[in-house]
């Protein structure tokens, strides 16, 4: 069942992830190598807090921390641990936070320090296929829609999309309905309609699709990087208003923003 939100509900849901933003800029300013992931989840937790939210995913299903912090070739759901980031890692961090009844849920990678070029690539392209999927987020369409534009961009510049693992509504829970795949066919799935909550994620890899689930752990089969990126959007006056912001992130990483 979508539950399709009023005007109302959609400014509550920018503030949750407004403080999604501000957050993952608090933790922008930390990534360095030698900083531990475990760090960063401290970071992210006080600062929610210290803000007046809950985290949203502590708790979920059972997930334990505050972020979701993924590096290198762990694709999504990394554990926040005692693992410092090295020179050369990437690192993506998810983050969802409660605020008002509301869900904010926004994910980044960010490169430590010198990352490979063709990994750095993997950021950018996987970055702009975020974009690529909101921009045909439009009154009208359909989930396929989104779906195709995403696999079809990451696909035509050689790297693959990861199936097990989708982007969701979003609203007073974390998931709702409807699922939104980063591959699939045009013009199939639900329309795209005002008041549609989403988060759009693409989960993009540099080498081949396939993935290692067990448990919470979700890896590359080839060990390669994986790359993610996140927006919550809301469809209003016809089409996408990303509610989510990487405006912090990129005012924290200055020049060294991908
Ligand atoms: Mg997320
Ligand atoms: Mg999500």
């Amino acid at each position: 069942m979508i539950f399709l939100k009023t005007e109302e509900q959609i400014e509550r849901m920018r503030a949750a992830n407004m403080l999604v933003a501000r957050t993952l800029g608090e933790v922008a300013k930390c990534i360095a190598p030698g900083v531990t992931t475990l760090q960063l989840d401290q970071v992210a937790e006080q600062f929610i807090r210290d803000n007046g939210g809950v985290p949203g995913f502590k708790g979920y299903g059972g997930f334990p921390y505050t972020l979701c912090t993924s590096v290198n070739e762990v694709v999504v759901h990394g554990f926040p641990s005692d693992y410092a980031l090295k020179d050369g890692d990437i690192v993506s961090v998810d983050c969802g936070a409660v605020l008002d009844g509301f869900n904010g849920d926004s994910c980044y990678t960010f490169p430590v320090g010198d990352v490979a070029p063709e990994t750095l690539a993997l950021l950018r392209a996987t970055k702009e296929s975020l974009y690529v999927g909101i921009e045909t987020a439009v009154e009208g369409k359909r989930i396929g829609d989104i779906s195709a534009a995403i696999q079809e961009y990451c696909e035509s510049r050689g790297y693959s999309v990861v199936r097990e693992m989708c982007g969701h509504g979003i609203g007073h829970r974390l998931h709702e309905d409807p699922q939104v795949p980063n591959f699939g066919r045009p013009g199939t799935g639900n329309l795209v309609k005002n008041g549609l909550c989403i988060a759009i994620e693409p989960m993009i890899n540099l080498g081949e699709h396939q993935v290692i689930l067990n448990g919470w752990k979700c890896v590359t089969r080839d060990g390669k990087p994986s790359a993610h990126f996140e927006h919550t959007i809301a469809i209003r006056n016809g089409k996408a208003d990303i509610l989510s912001s990487f405006s912090f992130i990129e005012e924290a990483l200055k020049d060294k923003s991908i």
